[in-house]
């Protein structure tokens, strides 16, 4: 049973090109089924989430941790009573628009934009993406997926002003997206700080004694792990303190969230929409771990010097595949060559190198660069 708060897959306001309605799956699930059989979505299983180049076969891509924050989302939308279907599209769209090499590849690819006038924003490729790239039915370009999966692409995790991008006004930049879109931006939150502490340990870059001596809340479970557990390995109680935390984020949005609702006095989207903040939200007591959790990761894991040489190498590959086709346009696939008559070169190239999978660039780099 949906709440009323939740969007009611009858009531969406549909897709651009108009479709026949599909016998057993409503327009959330097709949108869900849609993006799984992207081409785009594919490719996340090699780009980078953290660890370029994967120290190990075990550690989260894009995909596993696209994933994983979809089965996260669909817990706390369930609990919530709000649209699972559309939560989860949500959650399996929400980084297809990254380019690779993780962050560092984000950056230097919109560094070089900025150099150019313009700027890279993943958000609204990935809207590109779904929109015009993806190539796969014969009756429209795109996924033509439902106006509430793309409004929700662009405004999961940001808002975006409107006189700053006209070309998005369709999706009621000055109103607060559905809670469904709302709780992406936390659900992924939850999914990469658990799971880069777990990566980060594995990676050993993360000692036992530094996460516990840190982050206050870590040690508490861990400790309750050491007095239900005491003769298993450390690693055994490490996963033990690491769930712990994990149900502890997720429970907290659940409670919270429902606790704003009621605050609120919300009864349907269009008062969701209406009301002045984002009332996906933790509590602040768990806010404040949150942060705490992050910044140690940026202080000791995205900014570790162990990580150093591979960000580098990655702005440096960017820049460079970047330059080349600047200057050699012509040394594109024909079908961006193509598109380059209706859009700046640099915007065409941007996209390219954006859609790449890590492994591509490389290759990429080597044909042109050589390495
Ligand atoms: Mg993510």
């Amino acid at each position: 049973m949906l709440a009323g708060y939740a969007v009611h897959v009858e009531q969406s306001r549909g897709r651009r090109f108009s479709e026949p309605p599909h016998p057993y799956r409503n327009n959330f699930q097709r949108d869900r089924d849609r993006i799984i059989h992207a081409r785009a979505f594919r490719r996340l299983e090699d780009k980078t989430q953290v660890f370029t180049r994967r120290y190990s076969d075990h550690f989260r891509n894009r995909l596993t941790h696209t994933i994983e924050v979809a089965q996260i989302t669909r817990t706390v939308a369930g609990a919530l009573k709000l649209n699972v279907d559309l939560a989860e599209a949500l959650a399996l769209v929400h980084d297809l628009g990254h380019p690779p090499f993780g962050h560092a590849g984000e950056k230097a690819l919109d560094a070089v934009m900025r150099s150019h006038g313009s700027f890279f924003d993943h958000n609204l490729h990935a809207l590109r993406i779904v929109e015009d790239f993806e190539q796969r039915y014969a009756a429209f370009p795109g996924l033509n997926l439902t106006f509430e999966v793309r409004e929700g692409i662009i405004k999961h995790s940001r808002d975006y002003c409107a006189a700053e991008h006209p070309a998005l006004s369709e999706y009621l930049l000055d109103q607060r997206p559905p809670l469904e879109a709302q709780l992406i931006d936390l659900t992924d939150e939850i999914g990469y700080n658990t799971a880069d502490l777990d990566d980060g340990h594995e990676a050993n870059l993360l000692p036992l004694e530094q996460i516990a001596g840190s982050l206050p809340v870590f040690e508490r479970f861990f400790r309750e792990a050491q007095q239900s557990y005491p003769h298993v390995a450390d690693k055994l109680k490490f996963n033990e303190a690491l769930k712990g935390l994990f149900n502890r984020l997720t429970s907290d949005l659940i409670a919270n969230t429902q606790s704003r609702i009621e605050k609120a006095g919300v009864k349907t989207v269009a008062d969701v929409r209406r009301h002045p903040e984002r009332i996906v939200a933790l509590s602040s007591e768990v806010e404040g771990e949150r942060e705490e959790i992050k910044n140690f990761l940026y202080q000791n894991l995205y900014y570790s010097p162990s990580l150093t040489g591979e960000k580098d190498d990655a702005e440096h590959i960017v820049n460079a595949l970047f330059a080349f086709w600047m200057e050699n346009p012509s040394a594109l696939p024909h079908h961006y060559q193509e598109k380059a008559d209706q859009e700046s070169l640099p915007r065409v190239i941007c996209d390219y190198i954006a859609g790449m999978t890590d492994h591509f660039i490389v290759e990429q780099y080597e044909k042109h660069c050589g390495a």
